[in-house]
């Protein structure tokens, strides 16, 4: 049939929608109607221009750093270079998070202005989850204008980039490496090296230091800008708020949202509204004295929440007591801390990370990292602010001395409270403005726990396995406390009446702010992950994971063995469980025998006790030995899983099973590695580790 024009329009019109959807960015350089700017994926939030040139436009901003963080070192990144930006060199500097923005019109981006971008790479080479809609619109798989294009739609962006990685992950600061790549080939000109830091080798703070330097020699030149003698300009004002008093409702004392604080918490439940979670069950999984290993239930019942085998489960944590008081006893804050405040930025573009009006207990107890480790650049902007000329001279040369900085600082384990202690004894630090208080250290992060249970049965009460961090080094003043393992340990005591105190004296605002997490409540969210168990039960499967890398394992063998007594065909299920010694830390020792009993031949179980006999035996050791076995089911096309320890344990096994599959299919050691990474790539070998 002939067509009409109607057809031919329409035809046309899906041409041209279907071309530009693919070459998404290589529409750039060509007049776009008006009507074509849009929010890729995210909608835009009422009321909040997602326009980053013209939010630098309306607030004067000649530099933005945009950030892609998980953890919150890209964010604290972002905000030194802002503020290290304006101080030193009078740029026009504002951060802002990646998702907040569009990216369809960096072709028009202003050649007199720059952006800065502090990438973190997340897992297996992935994005943050605020950067993913980024990433995606510039990379997407291969650089957006991959084609050879000689028009360079970038080419009056100018850039600069810092990546943060971790060298024991494969895809080392792919991030960082690929929105390089991208830009540069779009013809983006980038100031200084593209910067990456390593947190593999621990050594990521002295990365980003020595990188900057250079960046900032670079970028000044560009920018046409002077150094200037810098002086502390506070981010945030504090204004302390007389008419009102902690117990008026308008105040928050800890709630994360206006949700909370008005006390109707609803949800939807996500990464920004956590749901109040009681904890069902908690007991203790280890039989030593000493050293505590967690099972919690968590009763989502209530809430939109749910959760897939696999998945993690996120726990907002509380700071310790004695570490608040520290901190405001060092500050000389103690008779003022329940006083309430309005914080506000005093630029457009600087965010308030907590709700206000509040109180100095409420953030330093809820909302900042004020237990984690200090940086060096951190200290040397203290050092004005010292009460003494020694504690001056002392700070001073800590922030400029990395090797003497890590050997009183870091190797020691203090956090920012403990350094001040340390450094003027005795002496309250009372000139320290609050604003550098909340600038300075990140904000409270939630930490993440792999599910170790099956949602076959129930999808609403996640069980989560978490070992409390507790680390005394030797010649250490203090024990390092993790915040969250301990906070959870504390939930588990009130739960249990346990009477004993911890040792050290930590001590938690247990029921929460107003009382809202008494009866045993922690705040929660659910974050999925890419983790699975093959959709097919028939599949085999092998799982390493010692310690709490066996968590996700749990789960994965509850589903198989619910599978298996429901009558279905469950493939070969091999875990290889390590720990110290099966007398001590043996996790879920009585539950396999449990799942074993259900799988019948289909399951087993292989470990290896670090410390029960002459040489320390780890997982790797036992994969090993059984690399017949382990070479014949990744031949049956078996699924291969790690959980836990990413530094040591993943790499080992990686390796090993390199190995294994060379020396059992005859080939060299290359082609092992080679199998590996192609079993990767098509989802066969899956990491959960951290
Ligand atoms: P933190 O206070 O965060 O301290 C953690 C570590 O940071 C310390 O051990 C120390 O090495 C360092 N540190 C902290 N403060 C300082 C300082 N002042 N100076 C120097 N170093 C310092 N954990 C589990 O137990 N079970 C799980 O199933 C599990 N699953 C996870 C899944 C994912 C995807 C991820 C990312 C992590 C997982 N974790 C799991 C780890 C967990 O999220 C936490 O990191 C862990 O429980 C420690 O948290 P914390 O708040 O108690 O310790």
């Amino acid at each position: 049939l002939p067509l009409d024009t109607l057809d031919l329009v329409v035809l046309l019109l899906l041409l041209v929608g279907t071309a530009a959807y693919f070459t998404k960015g290589s529409v750039w350089g060509k007049k776009q109607p008006d009507n074509t700017y849009k929010a890729i994926g995210a909608a835009s939030k009422a009321g909040k221009s997602r326009n980053l040139i013209e939010k630098m436009d309306e607030s004067d901003k000649n530099m933005v750093i945009l950030y892609g963080s998980q953890t919150g070192t890209a964010e604290d990144y972002a905000s030194r270079l802002a503020k290290e930006g304006h101080a030193r060199f009078g740029l026009k500097t504002m951060v802002a998070d990646l998702e907040d923005y569009d990216y369809e019109n960096l072709d028009t981006f202003p050649s007199d202005k720059v952006i800065v971008f502090v990438l973190a790479t997340y897992g297996e080479g992935e994005p943050t989850d605020n950067a993913v809609e980024f990433y995606e619109f510039i990379y997407n798989g291969e650089p957006a204008f991959s084609e050879d294009t000689s028009e360079k739609p970038l080419s009056n962006l100018k850039y600069v980039a810092f990546g943060l990685g971790n060298n024991t992950y494969e895809h080392y600061n792919a991030m960082v490496r690929r929105v390089n790549e991208a830009l540069t080939k779009l013809g983006a000109q980038r100031i200084g090296p593209a910067g990456e830091g390593d947190d593999g080798a621990g050594t990521m703070e002295e990365d980003f230091l020595s990188w900057k330097e250079t960046m900032w020699a670079e970028l000044k030149e560009v920018m046409g800008v002077e150094e200037r003698e810098s002086a502390y300009e506070p981010v945030f004002s504090i204004t302390e708020c007389s008419d009102l008093t902690p117990d008026d409702d308008t105040v928050y004392l800890g709630e994360p949202n206006k949700n909370h604080l008005e006390g109707h918490s609803v949800g939807p439940y996500n990464s920004h509204n956590p749901f109040i979670a009681p904890i069902k069950l908690s007991k203790e999984l280890f039989t030593v004295k000493g050293r505590n290993c967690l099972h919690m239930d968590i009763d989502l019942s209530g809430s939109n929440l749910t959760y897939t085998t696999g998945d993690h489960l996120a726990v907002w944590p509380t700071n310790a007591g004695v570490e608040v008081d520290r901190l405001f006893k060092v500050l000389g804050m103690e008779d003022k801390r329940h006083n309430v405040i309005d914080v506000k930025g005093l630029d457009s573009t600087s965010k308030v990370p907590f709700p206000t009006p509040t109180t100095y207990d409420a953030i330093v107890r809820y909302h900042i990292e004020i237990c984690a480790p200090v940086s060096r650049q951190y200290i040397a902007s203290l050092a004005t602010f010292a009460p003494t000329d020694a504690a001056k001279e002392q700070m001073t040369k800590l922030g400029g001395d990395k090797d003497y900085f890590s050997e009183f600082i870091s190797q020691r384990y203090l956090n920012i409270a403990q350094v001040l202690e340390i450094v003027a004894p005795g002496q309250t630090w009372s000139d320290i403005p609050f604003s550098i208080i909340i600038e300075g250290l990140n904000h409270i992060r939630p930490r993440y726990y792999s599910i170790s249970s099956s949602s076959m049965a129930n999808n609403k009460v996640p069980s989560i396995t978490a070992v409390v961090e507790s680390i005394s080094l030797p010649g250490a003043p203090h024990v390092l406390k993790g915040v969250t393992t301990n906070y959870l340990l504390a939930l588990k005591q009130k739960q249990h009446g346990d009477p004993e105190p911890d040792p050290h004296g930590l001590t938690y605002a247990i029921s929460g702010p107003r009382n809202k997490y008494d009866g045993v409540h922690i705040p929660v969210h659910i974050r999925s992950s890419n983790f699975r168990l093959p959709s097919d039960p028939s599949k085999p499967i092998i799982m390493i994971g010692p310690g709490t890398g066996v968590a996700p394992f749990r789960g994965f063998v509850q589903e198989r063995a619910a599978l298996a007594e429901k009558g279905e065909s469950v493939g070969k299920t091999v875990l290889f469980f390590g720990c110290r010694k099966s007398s001590e830390d043996f996790l879920y020792q009585d539950e396999w025998k449990e799942y074993a009993a259900k799988l019948g031949d289909a399951f087993s179980l292989i470990t290896a006790f670090s410390r029960e006999g002459p040489e320390k035996v780890y997982v790797q050791h036992r994969l090993a030995e059984n690399a017949k076995e382990v070479n014949e089911l990744i031949k049956q096309g078996a699924y291969f899983y790690v959980c836990g320890d990413a530094a040591h344990m993943a790499r080992e096994v990686n390796t090993t099973l390199g190995k294994i599959l060379a020396s059992e299919r005859g080939l060299p050691e290359e082609q092992g590695h080679e199998l590996v990474k192609r079993l990767r790539s098509s989802n066969l070998y899956q990491e959960d580790v951290w």
